[in-house]
């Protein structure tokens, strides 16, 4: 979609341009200059700028279960692009390179300045496989490291990097699905000003053969790139432009489509998919659910399951099926059916490590849900006999929100030594902050709470709302040392963390205001 964007802003620049030309002068604003391309820590910023909105997009969605399978295909591309050399030094470190999952229901997958890339529901419930995903994400993730971002940005030399921001997140707004009547009207233009506005075909050639060479190496099927090609064939016969917004983005030239069918290896273009796999089925039958499908879609995802025909199905999608329709019975808050299909879940997926604890996550977030305490603490301690379980993020999160529920103090403490030592290794993970905020709240200890809320403010970049939370932070300190309890030594080494990192953020909320 990031060409989706493009089209409709530079649409909306063509109609804004004297406007913001005049603005440009008056405020002395920054231009991008008449380089052929957008300079890549300007493009980081303004990429920065439109993930600060996106964070606070109620549509925005960090699932751990699903982040983590997303990520598993991810960071070996990432890995692939650095080593054949397609991703240099320089922007890697420059760079966010973080995906970003959004709950709208239309297959799209879209770049964004910086290193930012978004992903809809939609599209992780029609893909097929690992290796379909990675077709896409290494076609995305190609448009970034050869600059074709850059430098459609740099065409519009006569924007400042914050009006570009402000218009990608309008289109991005306008091409919700939600609204069904502007999703055409954003369609209509990108068709209308395709011609100028996209990227070019040369790009897409381009970001075809890279991605394709990254998904190899990254050791995806080569089948995969042809079989997603097949599926946006299909929905593009049957004149699917509204679910597939991809495809507008992406026409399927049939250059496009040779030029793919010739890089498959001798043969393989009549080589089966890869069959679908268990822990893909279900990774589908998650994302169906959470992207907010309505109460008729749940119940029909629900009735998906029960029925004999489904005993003779192969396993994989037996057991989507029944995942699938376990979660969309939870969300119903039909805990007795949720409970059934969770039963024959997991004896189906007996054995299997890499999807029996898919199903053990899945009953306890159902415990959780119906408010099974008692039972959600029993599973979590007769969690699968595997050691690394533990500090799996999707595991961490649920013993977290475990602790909440119970309200209690030993709980609440191991769910927040655990945090930190996650935290350690992933300082820029919003919702792991936000959650050790909560624990410490139920131990009482507010000034830490604050300050990992804070945190979470600082790694959603909202760094005026972390610079508000180091504020009261420090009011608090303040009020417990006249009261004569904020003498501990713990209150002073808190302190003085609260301190310097108040003064770092201070800096770079005015680093951030110098941008506009
Ligand atoms: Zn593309």
């Amino acid at each position: 979609m990031a060409s989706v964007t493009i089209y409709v802003l530079i649409l909306l620049a063509a109609l804004l341009a004297p406007l913001s030309a005049r603005s440009a002068d008056a405020m002395q604003l920054p231009t991008l200059g008449d380089g052929s391309e957008m300079s890549s820590s300007v493009e980081r910023r303004l990429g920065d700028r439109i993930a600060r909105e996106i964070y606070r997009d109620p549509d925005y969605i960090d699932d751990p279960v699903l982040a983590d399978y997303v990520q598993g295909i991810w960071q070996p591309l990432l890995a692939a692009a650095r080593s054949r050399g397609d991703l240099s030094s320089e922007l890697s470190e420059r760079f966010a390179w973080e995906l970003m999952l959004g709950r709208d229901r239309t297959v799209n997958a879209f770049a964004l300045p910086g290193g930012y890339f978004g992903v809809h529901l939609g599209l992780l419930a029609v893909v097929g496989s690992r290796d379909e995903l990675a077709s896409v994400l290494g076609h995305e993730l190609s448009h970034v490291t050869q600059r074709h971002i850059s430098r459609v940005m740099a065409k519009q030399s006569q924007q400042t990097p914050w009006m570009i921001g402000a218009m990608i997140l309008g289109a991005l707004a306008a091409s919700k699905s939600a609204d069904a009547g502007s999703a055409l009207i954003v369609g209509g233009q990108a068709v209308a000003a395709q011609n100028q506005l996209n990227f070019s075909r040369d790009m897409e050639r381009e970001a075809d053969r890279i991605g394709f060479g990254v998904m190899t190496q990254a050791g995806f099927e080569a089948q995969g790139f042809v079989s997603m090609f097949e599926k946006l064939q299909q929905a593009s016969r049957l004149n699917d432009s509204g679910a597939y917004p991809y495809l507008r983005s992406h026409p399927l030239t049939t250059e496009r489509i040779a030029d793919m069918q010739g890089r498959q290896p001798l043969g393989a273009g009549n080589a089966p998919s890869a069959p679908l796999s268990p822990e893909h089925a279900i990774m589908t039958a998650r994302a169906r659910v959470l992207s907010n499908p309505g109460v008729d879609a749940l119940r029909a995802i629900a009735s998906e399951a029960p029925g004999t025909s489904l005993a003779t199905a192969p396993l994989a999608r037996q057991a989507g099926a029944l995942y699938g329709a376990a979660l969309a019975s939870s969300r119903l808050r039909d805990f007795a059916g949720a409970a059934q299909y969770l039963q024959r879940l997991t004896g189906l997926l007996r054995g299997d490590a890499a999807t029996a604890r898919l199903s053990h996550w899945l009953e306890v977030e159902v415990a959780l849900s119906a408010g099974e305490i008692r039972r959600a603490a029993v599973l979590l301690e007769q969690a699968p006999a595997d050691a690394g379980l533990q500090r799996q993020r999707p595991e961490l999160f649920l013993r977290a929100q475990l602790a909440l529920q119970m309200g209690e103090m030993l709980a609440a403490k191991d769910a927040s030594q655990a945090l930190q030592v996650w935290l350690v290794a992933h300082p820029h993970d919003a919702q792991a902050w936000q959650l050790l905020s909560s624990v410490y709240a139920v131990q009482g200890q507010m000034l830490r709470s604050i300050r990992a809320d804070a945190e979470a403010q600082v790694s959603r970049l909202d760094y005026a709302a972390a610079l508000d939370r180091f504020r009261a932070a420090q009011e608090l300190m303040r009020k417990n040392e006249a009261a004569g309890t904020g003498s501990t030594g713990q209150d002073h080494i808190e302190s003085s963390i609260i301190d310097t990192r108040k003064r770092q953020v201070e800096l770079l909320l005015k680093e951030q205001s110098l941008e506009r």
